[in-house]
C-alpha cells in the first residue's frame, strides 16, 4: 500500500518537477546513482533502479561529506557509499537521519562506524521495534504482492520481446526484496530536539525540528549560505503520506519551514522544487483536510466511509481531481482526533 502510495506520489510529482527544477548542470551517473547538484557541491543522490527508494542529500565540504539518509536497504547504502567516490574522496563522517521511516533509515547499519544525527521521536522509533512499524510492514506486503503481480504479468504476456523486459524487472525486483533479509535497523546514536549547527569548512549546516509534520521528529536541514532546505518527506510540492502524521500541526510546520530565507527545497521523494508558493497550497489543504474529516467523525462516519466521501476537489491547484482520499491518512486523522496529545 505504501509502495503504491509513493510510486502514485512519486509519478504524480515528477510531473510538476518536470517544470519546476532549477537545476541547470547535468546528472552525473554511476552504475547504480544519479547524482544533481542542488548548488554549491550539494548533491541529491537518487537509485537508478525501478524499485522504490527515497532520496539522499550528500553535502560535500572542504574535508568531508555529510550524508542525509540512508536509503531503503543496507545494500542500497553500500552503493551510495560507492557511488560518492565518483564525486570526492572525502570521508562520509556524519549520518542524518531527516526521520525514521524505513525508506529513509533502514540502510543506517552500514553507517555504524560515525555518528547519526537524529530527532529523539526518531531515535525512539528506530530503537524500539522498527521492524513492526505498520509503515514497514506495509512495505514488506508491498514486496510480496509485487512479486506476484510481476510473474502474473509475466505470465500473461504473450509478446516475447516484453516478456523478456518483464522477466528482467523481475530479477531486479526479486534481488531487491531479498536485500530485505539483512536488515537490522540502528538508531541515531546523536539525538536533538529542536536545533543542531554543524560547521564544517565554510558551510553551515542547520538541522531544524519545525514542529510535527509527516512524522512526529522531522528534521529540516538549512543550508543558509546555499539558500538551500532539504525537507525530507514534510514538504513536497504536493502533499505526502499522511498515515504517521499530524495533519493538524503539519500546517503550522509548513509555515514555519516557509519564514527561512531560501528558494529551492529537496524532498524526500523526486526533485528539487523551486515554486515555494506550493507550501502554503498544501497547508490549505492540509488545514480542509483535517476540519472536513472532523465533521465527517463528529457525524459518526466510519474512516472507511469517509475516505470515499470526503470532498477535496476545491483543491484545483494541488490538483484533487476525485472525491476520495487515502484510507490511511483518514483513519489517521480519526485517531489523532481520539487520541490527542
Ligand atoms: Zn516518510
Amino acid at each position: 500500500m505504501l509502495h503504491s502510495i509513493y510510486r502514485h506520489i512519486a509519478v504524480t510529482l515528477c510531473g510538476l518537477f518536470a517544470t519546476l527544477s532549477a537545476n541547470s548542470s547535468e546528472p552525473i551517473l554511476t552504475d547504480t546513482h544519479r547524482f544533481t547538484e542542488i548548488r554549491d557541491n550539494i548533491w541529491l543522490a537518487q537509485t537508478t533502479e525501478p524499485v522504490f527508494n527515497s532520496n539522499a542529500l550528500v553535502i560535500i565540504n572542504e574535508d568531508d561529506v555529510v550524508l542525509i539518509d540512508s536509503h531503503v536497504t543496507p545494500n542500497k547504502a553500500r552503493q551510495l557509499i560507492e557511488s560518492i567516490k565518483v564525486l570526492t574522496s572525502n570521508p562520509i563522517t556524519t549520518l542524518i537521519n531527516s526521520h525514521h521511516h524505513w525508506d529513509h533509515a533502514h540502510g543506517n547499519q552500514v553507517f555504524a562506524d560515525i555518528p547519526i544525527i537524529g530527532h529523539e521521536f526518531t531515535y525512539m522509533r528506530l530503537a524500539t521495534t522498527p521492524l513492526e512499524e505498520p509503515t514497514y510492514v506495509r512495505g514488506l506486503e508491498g514486496n510480496a504482492s509485487g512479486l506476484v503481480r510481476i510473474q502474473g504479468q509475466i505470465d500473461a504476456e504473450q509478446d516475447p520481446e516484453q516478456k523478456k523486459d518483464l522477466q528482467e524487472y523481475l530479477a531486479i525486483f526479486s534481488a531487491h526484496v531479498n536485500d530485505f533479509d539483512e536488515i537490522d535497523p540502528i538508531p541515531p546514536t546523536i539525538t536533538m530536539n529542536d536545533r543542531m549547527t554543524l560547521f564544517r569548512g565554510d558551510r553551515e549546516m542547520q538541522i531544524i525540528f519545525l514542529g510535527r509534520a509527516h512524522t512526529g521528529g522531522d528534521l529540516a536541514v538549512y543550508f543558509p549560505d546555499s539558500k538551500v532546505v532539504f525537507t525530507g518527506d514534510m514538504a513536497f510540492a504536493g502533499p505526502s503520506f499522511l498515515g504517521d502524521g499530524y495533519v493538524d500541526e503539519w500546517p503550522q510546520t509548513l509555515r514555519n519551514l516557509a519564514k527561512l530565507d531560501f528558494d529551492i527545497f529537496v524532498p524526500g521523494h523526486g526533485g528539487p522544487v523551486t515554486d515555494l508558493s506550493r507550501l502554503e497550497l498544501v497547508a490549505l489543504y492540509y488545514e480542509d483536510l483535517w476540519e472536513k474529516s472532523e465533521a465527517l467523525h463528529h457525524a459518526g462516519v466510519p474512516y472507511e466511509q469517509a475516505a470515499k466521501t470526503i470532498d477535496l476537489t476545491n483543491h484545483t491547484e494541488i490538483p484533487i481531481r476525485n472525491i476520495g482520499a487515502d484510507p490511511l491518512a483518514i483513519e489517521r486523522i480519526y485517531y489523532r482526533l481520539e487520541n490527542p496529545d
